[in-house]
């Protein structure tokens, strides 16, 4: 062997990349080392193949018949070549395919030498998928709808046709996140997707927007009915059960509906009507659809500037405490009051917290909103026992974003000590809600609460899905009945036994038992006999402002409405 041979033996034994060599008919005559750890073969069992054993089935006759024939012409071939592994996985390498020639200038053998590029392809291909695509749903992205939105536009122009968008958010998705960690939340994103995917699949197209906000094309439609019909197939999927991170969850979801061409002709317009919509409806109630209107001009960017003034409104001094009286049957004294909050916003005037408190927990405001709220509890708590009023605890709601906070004890802490009030003038209500996402912390947090001295109640108690197992073992005051059951006790056996049953395993487990909803006598008595302790409800007295409820604390007598 010459320098030369020997170089070219080195460099074939030891190249990354993979080397074969094919004589004149394309037939392997020997591979490299490389060729068989990126290919799989033994050099035993592809010698003597012809060279297209490796083939993928990925490129046509057209792409190999032009590959020789520059081979043939130009004595070299380079490009992008998917094959087939060993494993039957197929790959692409990049190549570089050379025509070697005699003296005589007739081709003897070609050498091909190639690398492995599927890591370099599956990051481009994942580059051009995540820029129309979103990742965590797979469901087409804000710029790929937006395509979208333009071929419907203009199809359902040239054929005279209509067509509807559904602009489809989450109820409290935060909740879930708050409640069940961020993983369990992705995977209700996942799964909402999904469910949103089958409805579509064979007349339109869906894909997500950001957080929990999902866009709708349907792409034909006849009448309003037809859309109607739609939102309504939505919202029965959305609200389906789900099981996530061992809990059963049901999700609402509100609906803004706009239409192709009667509320807009362009996408842009198309979106922000249905986004107007979804929006008007969020302050009115969730789980239900509306259609747009002309008057409806709440746009993502309003939207935002309703968020602002809810922010303001705290540094405007515009939210206000209301408190309502809990009664107890025995005494027919105030045993405690409600802290519900209210914002008297300018130029408006009173919002029902039903409304914003939904959108206050979509935005997070709901925190600084529930400082405010503790704070000021604790200031009027002072105010009352300065009037020499009896001692009376109020109680505050406590959303689970506000709950998941960390620091949320301190601040508590800091306000009972501003206003110079003890802890157990302070009631936390809590709902069933915030214990799915791990019992056993929810426990410790608390007996950690219970030990400040501040005391707990369960609200609504009966439509979360409280384990009764755990529930002898969170240690509270009491259970609130949810207000549902109470409505309808009159009418409604199934209810009446609920409560019955409730009173009896609260009872048993040393809880107190509140009932709220009660407008009526009736009620009242249905409840006494049945040993509910404590009564709440517009039968007593509507939820006042501070100087009215001291008024009631100074009389302090329901007894003749017993
Ligand atoms: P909730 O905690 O279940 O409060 C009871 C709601 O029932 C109050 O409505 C109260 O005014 C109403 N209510 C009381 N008695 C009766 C009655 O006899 N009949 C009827 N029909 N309703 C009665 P409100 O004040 O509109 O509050 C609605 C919800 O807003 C509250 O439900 C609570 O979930 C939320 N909320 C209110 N204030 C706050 C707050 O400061 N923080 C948080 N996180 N949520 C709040
Ligand atoms: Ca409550
Ligand atoms: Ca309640």
């Amino acid at each position: 062997m010459d320098f030369n041979q020997h170089l070219l033996t080195a460099i074939f034994e030891s190249s990354s990349e993979g080397i074969v060599m094919s004589d004149v008919d394309n037939i392997i005559r020997s591979v490299n080392p490389a060729f068989t750890e990126i290919m799989g073969y033994l050099p035993e069992e592809i010698v003597g193949q012809p060279g297209n054993f490796l083939r993928s089935g990925k490129h046509d006759d057209k792409f190999f018949t032009e590959l020789w024939h520059q081979v043939q012409t130009e004595n070299k071939w380079c490009g992008e070549m998917w094959v087939r592994r060993k494993n039957g996985e197929i790959f692409p390498e990049w190549l570089v395919i050379l025509a070697i020639k005699n003296d005589a200038k007739e081709i003897t053998h070609y050498v091909t030498i190639f690398s492995d590029i599927s890591e370099r392809v599956a990051s481009a291909e994942r580059i051009a998928f995540l820029a129309n695509f979103d990742a965590l749903t797979n469901l087409p992205n804000r710029t790929n709808l937006y395509d979208d939105l333009v071929n419907y536009i203009s199809t359902a122009n040239s054929q005279h046709e209509k067509f509807a968008l559904f602009s489809i958010n989450l109820d409290r998705y935060k909740n879930v996140n708050a409640s069940l960690g961020f993983p369990a939340g992705d995977l209700v994103l996942q799964e909402i997707a999904q469910r949103l995917q089958v409805l579509f699949k064979d007349e339109g197209i869906v894909g997500r927007l950001n957080g929990d906000k999902f866009l709708g094309i349907k792409s034909t439609v006849l009448t309003v009915q037809g859309a109607a019909h739609r939102a309504e197939e939505i919202l029965s999927a959305i609200n389906h059960p789900l099981d996530i991170a061992n809990t059963q969850l049901t999700l609402t979801a509100t609906i803004g509906i706009s239409l192709y061409p009667d509320n807009g002709t362009d996408p842009e317009r198309l979106i922000d009507a249905a986004e107007a919509a979804m929006f008007e409806n969020k302050l009115a109630g969730s789980n239900s659809y509306l259609f747009y209107e002309k008057n409806m001009n709440v746009t993502a960017k309003e939207r935002l500037a309703i968020e602002n003034d809810m922010r303001i409104g705290i540094e405007k001094d515009e939210y206000q405490l209301f408190y309502q009286p809990l009664v107890n049957l025995k005494t027919g004294k105030i045993s405690s009051v409600e802290a519900l909050v209210r914002w008297n916003k300018g130029g408006v005037g009173m919002i029902s917290p039903a409304k914003f408190i939904p959108v206050a927990e979509d935005s997070g405001l709901i925190i600084p909103i529930t400082d405010w709220v503790i704070k000021k509890a604790c200031e009027d708590n002072r105010k009352w026992l300065d009037a020499n009023l009896p001692f009376t605890p109020v109680a505050v709601n406590i959303s689970a974003l506000y709950f998941a906070q960390s620091d949320f004890k301190e601040r508590i802490k800091a306000s009972l000590e501003n206003a110079n009030v003890e802890a157990a003038s302070l009631k936390l209500e809590l709902t069933e809600g915030l214990a799915m996402k791990n019992v056993e912390s929810f426990i410790a947090l608390l007996t950690e609460l219970r030990a400040m001295g501040l005391r707990l109640l369960i609200d609504d108690f009966g439509t979360g899905y409280s384990s009764l197992s755990y529930l002898k073992r969170f240690p509270i005051n009491d259970l609130k009945i949810d207000q549902s059951f109470v409505r309808d006790l009159v009418t409604n056996a199934e209810s009446r036994a609920i409560i019955n049953a409730i009173i009896l395993l609260g009872k048993s487990l040393g809880f107190g038992i509140i009932a709220e909803g009660v407008e009526t006598k009736e009620q009242l008595v249905f409840l006494k006999d049945n040993q509910c302790d404590v009564i709440q409800g517009y039968y007593f007295s509507k939820p006042v402002p501070s100087e009215e409820i001291m008024k009631l604390l100074k009389e302090n007598s329901f007894s003749n409405k017993i």
